[in-house]
């Protein structure tokens, strides 16, 4: 079928989860202990216990093994046994019930928001962001304070404290399979927007949702009893685990068993069903498992197969596109840029400048330029960026993906020397460093200068101010690193010391990293593989080696013929006429066409799509240079 959907794991899926889940210990723990708690609660009902609410106020307070109270009696003698299984039951209803009610109305607006244009998109995420502006459980306090105290209240109040998060994953997760090849093939079949959201979104976003409500399940239980604890949930003669913690409080110096028991099961519950929700997450979806996504790196052409292949990539760029407010409504500077980059593989993104390769660049950290937006979709181990919001961002920047700058000498303080900078760098984000500042100086080979810490950035050279550079973006140990033009200021010798920098810390450290530049042949040393940018589009996408030697695009090759080669000084360097198209300009058909060697009548015609050339390239022009294949 063209535009058929993923299928859900079906029985061959089913055992390879079923083993996976075999061979993860904290969720086999999670499902024994759940096991353990659950089977007396849910038996409840069958069991000859007392009325959990039937008080006798003269067998108070009696000892476990009492005769006929196996767990003894509480404060108003009434049977503890029967009161906490009861009152599990109804702290499990609850939550899940909460959480059913968040899942279902946050995904119907993650899905209206992904699905139904911009407009809709910011209205009901504008909203979505006032909701998460308070902390979720004073928003549930005030809902229970304006509805009145009572179970069913406080059940609505933490599912409304909720849908936040629900509406936000569910959106960035729609997002992404929304630029996915099948839905463009279902459209292409002509099916209407209701059947490919029926037959084809759903279905792919079921496997998330489920994990979301598992992992979420054991907070929302946790929520409840909080709730209970404060009297604004379950109100006498009924009880639930947060109540009857509530209740024994005051007895926690006397008879500290009424309060302890609840605690307990408490306790065992949320831990149960959290270690179970990890372990299903990492069993359902290999993408957010810290062993495969942050593994250390394998030979090249692996590297290249994963991801042509479409595995577990570190990042995932889907359908990006930069767009700046214009006049006549947005203008597109960055369209339809989509790549993958796994754990120590080094890419380059080329091109001339003005192509949109930094813009991209910058847009993988959320930072755009005044009156710019971005579109499409960028995962990094799985979670989607575009989803954050600015705070979310912000702590993300630096520690997970790092930013090596052109120029260091403007992007060092010079009002400041490079220890304080250091140090500053390294209390940045609260937790810990990954590394000292002794470590990251070895890294970058700065060891062997002398009175490095107190001198300023001005008392260095170009080469050592960016090896300080690149040490300050490996401070919190970042998964990936961004360098733009980062050699692009330094001497021919000083270039070389960086890129080989740069290649072993991807080599021994299984970072991954996007290497922005003009210069096609200093990055096919570098890289494994070169995406070059023409107008704001990727035009190929190749394998570095096989891009220098036989380039397939006609701009690839007016790139490399435009390169001086070292030990060839009698090259001649072609100069390659005219001007790209500013953003926003129309252009009919390719837009190199106006500057194509090879143009031809079909050119003007149709924009080409970026399609695949052999099996490790892929090229958007409708008449490739035939020897590259
Ligand atoms: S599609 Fe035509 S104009 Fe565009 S790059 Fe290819 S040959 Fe040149």
């Amino acid at each position: 079928m063209s535009g058929g959907a993923q299928p859900l794991p079906g029985t061959g899926a089913l055992a390879v989860a079923t083993r996976r889940l075999r061979r993860h210990p904290a969720a086999l723990a999670g499902l024994a202990l759940l096991a353990l708690v659950l089977l007396p609660v849910l038996a409840a009902p069958l069991l000859s216990l007392p009325d959990p609410a039937l008080t006798d106020p003269a067998r108070r307070m009696l000892p476990p093994l009492a005769i006929g109270h196996l767990l003894g009696t509480d404060h108003l003698g009434r049977d503890l046994l029967a009161r906490l299984l009861w009152g599990a039951r109804t702290s499990i209803a609850v939550g899940a019930l909460a959480t059913l009610t968040a899942a279902a109305v946050g995904s119907v607006l993650g899905l209206a928001a992904a699905w139904g244009g911009r407009r809709l998109d910011g209205l009901l995420m504008r909203g979505v962001d006032v909701l998460m502006a308070f902390p979720y459980l004073l928003l549930a306090l005030a809902i229970v304070a304006a509805l009145g105290p009572g179970l069913a209240n406080a059940m609505l109040a933490i599912a409304v404290a909720n849908v936040p998060f629900f509406a936000r994953a569910v959106r960035g997760t729609v997002l992404d399979i929304r630029h996915c090849d099948y839905i463009a093939a279902a459209r292409l079949a002509g099916h209407g927007e209701p059947r490919i959201v029926l037959r084809e979104v759903l279905p792919n976003l079921a496997p998330t949702l489920l994990l979301l409500m598992t992992t979420t399940l054991g907070w929302m239980v946790l929520e409840t009893a909080g709730l209970s604890f404060l009297g604004l949930g379950a109100q006498p003669p009924a009880a639930d685990l947060g109540s009857m913690l509530g209740e024994g409080r005051e007895f926690l110096t006397t008879y500290p068993l009424v309060a302890v028991l609840p605690g307990l099961l408490i306790l065992l519950l949320v831990v149960s069903i959290n270690l179970l929700g990890d372990g299903l997450r990492d069993v359902l979806d290999p993408r957010w498992s810290p062993r495969r996504s942050f593994s250390a790196p394998a030979p090249a052409d692996a590297r290249l197969q994963s991801q042509l292949e479409g595995g577990a990539s570190l990042l995932a760029v889907q359908d990006l596109g930069v767009r700046f407010a214009g006049a006549a409504g947005p203008v597109p500077a960055v369209a339809g840029v989509s790549f993958r980059l796994n754990a120590g593989e080094c890419v380059a993104v080329v091109g001339e400048s003005g192509c949109g390769k930094t813009l991209t660049a910058l847009s993988l950290l959320g930072l755009l330029p005044e009156g710019a937006s971005q579109v499409g979709s960028v995962r990094l181990a799985g979670r989607e960026l575009m989803a954050l919001d600015g705070a979310a961002l912000r702590d993300l920047r630096g520690r997970r993906i790092a930013y090596v700058p052109q120029e260091p000498l403007t992007a060092l303080d010079p009002l400041f020397r490079v220890g304080v900078q250091m140090d500053e760098t390294l209390r940045a984000h609260g937790a810990g460093p990954a590394y000292t500042a002794a470590e990251l100086i070895r890294m970058v080979g700065l060891d062997g200068v002398p009175g490095l810490m107190r001198r300023y950035p001005h008392e260095f050279s170009g080469g050592q101010r960016q090896r300080v550079a690149i040490a300050l973006a490996l401070a919190h140990g970042p998964d990936l690193l961004i360098a733009d033009e980062a050699t692009t200021a330094l001497d021919v010798t000083v270039q070389r010391e960086i890129l080989a920098l740069l290649r072993r810390l991807c080599d021994e450290q299984a970072r991954a990293l996007l290497f922005v530049s003009h210069d096609l042949a200093l990055v096919a040393e570098l890289c494994e593989r070169v995406l070059v940018m023409y107008a704001g589009r990727i035009v190929e996408d190749a394998p570095a080696a096989a891009l220098l030697h036989r380039p397939a695009h006609p701009y690839s090759a007016a790139l490399l013929g435009a390169t001086p080669e070292l030990g060839r000084p009698d090259k001649p360097l072609a100069v390659l006429a005219g001007e790209p198209p500013a953003p926003g300009e129309r252009v009919d058909g390719c837009r190199f066409a106006p500057r194509c060697p090879r143009a031809q009548r079909e050119c003007r015609a149709v924009e080409p799509a970026l399609d695949a050339l052999g099996e490790h390239r892929l090229v958007r022009c409708l008449f490739p240079i035939q020897e590259a294949s």
